[in-house]
């Protein structure tokens, strides 16, 4: 193979049972499995963590839940942000539960649930993220119809609301927005006991696990990433679940003035030896890592020379002996001793480990591999 991802089903399952724990046990546990799993791949996903019993799965479109259901999974999948009306005969029929943040929608659903064997949904509240949900200052303007309209074959499950700064060091827009959240809470016009309540994700579990309700919705530190940079204690880290790996398809001996890459932006200085290794940004390795990205190579660090291409980067393979074609470079993951994680990744591209395992394409194929 010339270039894959490998996911660690050890890793992802070690990190379920670490913020599950955390939590503590009253807390059910939606794992996140948007975007494909945030890249590793949903159905793989969902199936490495059927065993240890989650109360259901979270995803961000009705066509993220379709591919689920097709996959086998029974468990309650929950389509987390606003649908257009066209969405919902789908997910309608493959039994999907709605987020609801407008009465628009709910009418619709409604009307959906009495033509079928029943649904549900969970209630958004916006206490701040401003992009979905009701809005937490007016319950007496929504609550009264959306008691009306759960009635028969439309079943209200839960009510929760996001954070948008739980990854923050300053704790305040959290507390603030748990807070808001609390006082609609008391003034629904259904007991809290009737509906599961939620509002972590990762970074709020990690850091504020009294506000893990009745069930937490974690993501990023399933897959590995860091939810809250600089905050969270070396001991709540997660494992790392993603390797990057690539092989090495030529290496050549170059004499000084050698330059490498469009633009010619890195010149050799001394006679240097070059390894190319076929992996580029149309594999979704951020271009911006040209010239300043680090890659492992038997078990040490080499740099990345030059641009990145679409198909390849090259890397000065000079301090190491030996390197030959077929050998295995490490992009992001662990080789010997050495680890290069996602968030060291992120942080040189100026994003987000989010963002990184995500944008990793179809090209690299997801193979199952343990690593530790
Ligand atoms: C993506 C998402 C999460 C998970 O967030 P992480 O930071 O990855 O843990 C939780 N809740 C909602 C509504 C989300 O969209």
């Amino acid at each position: 193979m010339r270039a894959w991802i490998e996911v660690n089903p050890d890793a992802l399952r070690a990190n379920f049972r670490q913020i599950r724990e955390r939590a503590g046990a009253r807390a059910a546990v939606i794992p996140m499995v948007k975007a494909d799993g945030y890249g590793l791949g949903a159905n793989w996903v969902a199936r490495t963590l059927e065993p240890l019993d989650p109360w259901g799965f979270g995803v961000a479109t009705v066509g993220e839940g379709a591919r689920l259901r097709s996959a086998g999974v029974h468990r309650p999948i929950v389509v987390f942000s606003p649908q257009p009306p066209e969405s919902l005969e789908l997910a309608a029929r493959h039994h999907l539960s709605l987020t609801i943040s407008d009465l628009d929608t709910l009418e619709r659903w409604a009307a959906l649930a009495s033509q079928s064997d029943g649904l549900d949904f969970h209630l958004e509240i916006d206490t701040g993220m401003g992009r979905a949900g009701f809005d937490w200052r007016e319950i007496g303007a929504w609550g009264p119809r959306v008691r009306q309209l759960a009635v028969g074959s439309l079943r209200w499950t839960g009510v929760y609301t996001h954070f948008h700064g739980a990854d923050a060091p300053d704790p305040t827009p959290t507390v603030t927005q748990w807070e808001r959240f609390r006082d609609a809470l008391a003034q629904l016009p259904v007991s809290r006991e009737d509906l599961m309540v939620h509002a972590a994700n990762s970074a709020a579990t990690m850091r504020w696990p009294e506000y893990a309700a009745d069930a937490i919705r974690p993501g990023i530190f399933l897959y590995g990433g860091n939810p809250a940079a600089g905050v969270l204690e070396s001991t709540q880290l997660p494992r790392s679940a993603v390797a990057v790996r690539a092989r090495v398809s030529l290496v050549r001996a170059v004499p000084p003035g050698s330059t490498v890459g469009y633009g010619a932006t890195y010149v050799a200085r001394n006679r240097e030896t070059w390894a190319t290794v076929p992996i580029g940004y149309g594999d979704g390795l951020p271009r911006v890592l040209g010239n300043q990205g680090e890659a492992l190579v038997r078990g040490r660090r080499v740099r990345l020379v030059g641009r990145i291409s679409m198909d390849m980067i090259v890397v000065d393979v000079s301090a190491i002996p030996a390197v030959s074609p077929g050998d295995i470079v490490t992009l992001i993951g662990e080789d010997g001793e050495e680890v290069i994680t996602v968030d060291e990744v992120a942080l040189q591209a100026g994003t987000i480990s989010y963002e990184i395992l995500t944008g990793f394409t179809p090209r690299l194929p997801r193979v199952e591999c343990t690593f530790d």
